[in-house]
C-alpha cells in the first residue's frame, strides 16, 4: 500500500516546539535579569551614574530580547513549515487527480484500488472492476469540437462520481481519454451487474446539452468480479477490458460481464 507522505513536521510537533522554545526564551530572560540584579547589587561597577545606567539598560534589553524575538522568529518559522505541509498535501492530491474531470487519475485510481483490494483480501471480500468507454466519442469531437468533447467527458465523470458517492465500496477514476474505471469490493455478482446497468442507463437517459444542442451520449461497460486471492487487480482489469471489447462488438451502449464465477452475498 502507498505510504502517505509524512508532513515535514506534524501539528503536534509544531505545538511542542513552540512551547519548548517559548519556555527556553523565558528561562534565558529570567536568567539574564537575575544576573543583572546580582551584578548590580554586588559589584561596584562604576562610580558614575551614567555608566551604571548604560549597564542597567543593556542588561535589561539583553534579557528582554530573547523573550520577545525568539517566540516571534519561532512562530514565523513554524507557520512557514505548516504552510509547506499544506502545500505538499495539496500537491500530493493534485498528482492523483484528473484535472479535466476532478476524478482520480490513473495513478490515484491504481493506488486507491490497490489499497481497497488489500483490505478486501484481508476481509475475504470480493473484488470487482468495471471499465467504461464512451461510444463513438471521436464523432462527438469531430462533429461538435474538442471543447464540447471535454464537457461530455465531465458530464460522464459527474455520473460516475455520483454513483461512486452513493456507495463507499466504489472507487471511480479516469483511465485516460474517454475511458473510465471503477473498482468495487464486497459486491455480489448481482450488485455489480446492477451498478453497471445503473451507470449505463443513466448515461444513456441523462440529456447532455451543450451550447443549446442536445448531444446523444452512451457508454459501453465491461465488468468482472473475483474472490480475493483468485486474481490480481491487473488481471481483473485485463478481463474487464476483454468484456468491454465484447460490449463494443455487440453493438455498444451495453454491459458485458467477463464469464464470471458468481460471487454470492
Ligand atoms: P468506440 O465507440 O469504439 O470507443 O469509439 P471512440 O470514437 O469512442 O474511440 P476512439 O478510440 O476512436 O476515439 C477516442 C477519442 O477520444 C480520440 C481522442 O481524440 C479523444 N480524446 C482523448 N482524450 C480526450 C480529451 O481529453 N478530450 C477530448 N475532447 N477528446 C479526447
Ligand atoms: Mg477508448
Ligand atoms: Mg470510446
Amino acid at each position: 500500500m502507498r505510504k502517505k507522505p509524512q508532513p515535514i513536521l506534524t501539528d503536534a510537533d509544531i505545538r511542542r516546539a513552540m512551547l519548548l522554545l517559548t519556555l527556553l526564551s523565558v528561562v534565558i530572560s529570567v536568567g539574564c535579569s537575575t544576573l543583572a540584579v546580582y551584578i548590580n547589587s554586588n559589584f561596584d561597577l562604576s562610580s558614575t551614574l551614567s555608566a551604571r545606567k548604560v549597564f542597567n539598560d543593556t542588561l535589561i534589553i539583553s534579557s528582554l530580547m530573547p523573550a520577545i524575538i525568539c517566540p516571534l522568529v519561532v512562530h514565523r518559522l513554524l507557520t512557514t513549515v505548516r504552510d509547506l505541509n499544506i502545500a505538499r498535501a495539496e500537491l500530493d492530491r493534485l498528482a492523483r487527480t484528473d484535472m479535466l474531470t476532478g476524478l482520480l487519475n490513473r495513478r490515484g485510481f491504481d493506488e486507491a484500488s490497490q489499497a481497497a483490494v488489500e483490505q478486501a483480501t484481508e476481509a475475504g471480500a470480493s473484488i470487482a472492476v468495471m471499465l467504461c468507454d464512451i461510444d463513438h466519442f471521436k464523432r462527438i469531437n469531430d462533429t461538435y469540437g474538442h471543447e464540447t468533447g471535454d464537457r461530455a467527458l465531465k458530464h460522464v465523470a459527474g455520473i460516475l462520481r455520483d454513483v461512486a458517492a452513493s456507495d463507499p465500496r466504489l472507487i471511480a477514476g479516469r483511465q485516460g481519454g474517454e475511458e473510465f474505471a471503477l473498482t468495487a469490493t464486497g459486491l455480489t455478482t448481482r450488485e455489480l451487474a446492477r451498478f453497471a446497468e445503473t451507470i449505463r442507463a443513466t448515461c444513456s437517459n441523462t440529456d447532455f446539452w451543450d451550447e443549446g444542442r442536445h448531444i446523444p451520449l452512451t457508454i459501453s461497460i465491461g465488468t468482472t468480479i473475483a474472490l480475493p486471492g483468485d486474481e490480481t487487480l491487473k488481471q481483473l482489469i485485463i478481463r474487464a477490458d476483454a468484456a468491454l471489447y465484447k460490449a463494443k462488438g455487440n453493438g455498444r451502449n451495453r454491459v458485458e460481464a467477463s464469464a464470471p464465477e458468481a460471487v454470492a452475498a
